[in-house]
């Protein structure tokens, strides 16, 4: 399929960076390096929809008709305003698609108001795969007696779909330096015609006389592209997640050392580990007799939702249905959200979570 703008092109290298150029447009890119390597994709899971959906939805009621299509464009570009500055790369892509839903020819102009609604609940659905793909495969708190290839095949085996994506790959002279892209040897311009392509690329060759410096590079021209390669890319590296000790939102663990919290702002302007670490002075995450009794108990509901089935779609076994699981955890999570900011006692939290029928 043909690639129309706006598009990314993503070099990956030898370190936790992505390095993307988005192409706005034939006459306008901007460089960005984005680091480290999954926040961009957990951070996506994390991100509070309601707003947007809340302008979404009041929009699906009302009939199209040519006089109200124009008004109704503008709230959908508000919509996606709303994750302006929220996030790395959203809405660079969801921008994307609603210009490539406007602007396109071939679609009735009737239905474009229809098409636009599925586009924000697609993202959705997403989010809500991404959340589940993140948590199977790399989170340290489930399903640890399994290895990462173990979970992720059995991951691809719960949702075959997944496996068959396919991202456009080409090739491009970059510039390169020991496996790394060099990001001070890229050239800003206004105008494609003021750059000396000569001396531009016996720069990028300075210190290779033979072999071209040729780099490949994915084409991203949608969110779901762009997720599937930063999760890919994780994977293949073993980036693991964790939940955050106070805010309870995932975050990325970009390399061995040993973190608790997350760099997200939680009150007052001071970040989770600002914050947390005076409460480590005073009690210690992992000797909490509370959160590791609320993890026996995740892990058991956890494994009962997946295990059998994952490694075996034909065996069924005495489990929870989607439903049962999705709304158990969904409480849990906020009983251990609360008992996290302090707001009910550690005996109430693992009451609340044991109490449920389902137990
Ligand atoms: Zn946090």
């Amino acid at each position: 399929m043909e690639i129309t703008y706006p598009f990314a092109k993503v070099f990956t290298d030898s370190t936790n960076k992505l390095n993307i150029f988005f192409f706005h447009d034939a006459g306008h890119s901007t460089f960005q390096q984005i680091g480290d390597i999954g926040t961009g994709i957990v951070d996506f899971c994390e991100l509070d929809f309601s707003a947007t959906m809340e302008k979404i939805k009041a929009l699906e009621t009302v009939k199209v008709t040519n006089a109200n299509l124009e008004d109704m464009k503008k709230i959908y570009w508000e919509a996606v305003d709303l994750l302006k500055e929220k996030h790395s790369y959203a809405h660079f892509f969801l921008n994307g698609d609603l210009l490539r839903n406007f602007y396109n020819c071939d679609r009735p102009e009737d239905e474009k108001a229809g098409y636009a609604n599925f586009i924000f609940q697609y993202y959705i659905n997403l989010q809500a795969v991404y959340a589940e793909a993140l948590e199977f495969c790399l989170s340290n708190e489930v399903l640890s007696e399994y290895t990462l290839p173990e979970r992720y095949v059995m991951f691809c085996n719960l949702h075959p779909d997944f496996t068959h994506h396919i991202l456009r790959s080409m090739y491009s002279v970059a510039p390169m330096e020991r496996g790394k892209f060099d990001a001070e040897r890229i050239i800003q311009f206004n105008d494609p015609n003021d750059v000396d392509i000569k001396s531009v690329l016996q720069d990028i060759h300075r210190d290779s006389e033979h072999s071209v410096s040729m780099w490949q590079y994915f084409a991203i021209q949608s969110l779901e592209e762009m997720l599937y390669l930063e999760f890919m890319e994780m994977v293949k590296r073993g980036i693991r997640i964790k939940r955050c000790g106070l805010c309870d939102r995932y975050f990325v663990l970009a390399d061995k050392r040993k973190r608790d919290y997350c760099d997200r702002i939680f009150g007052n302007g001071r970040t989770c580990k600002q914050l947390g670490a005076k409460k480590r002075f005073h009690e210690n995450v992992e000797a909490d007799i509370y959160l590791q009794e609320f993890q026996r108990i995740y892990n058991r509901m956890y494994s009962r939702f997946y295990r059998m089935d994952a490694w075996d779609s034909e065996c069924q076994t005495n489990k929870l249905t989607e439903t049962e699981f999705k709304a158990w955890t969904s409480m849990a999570s906020k009983a251990r959200q609360e008992y996290k900011q302090g707001m009910i006692c550690g005996e109430n939290m693992v009451r609340m979570i044991s109490d449920d029928k389902n137990i």
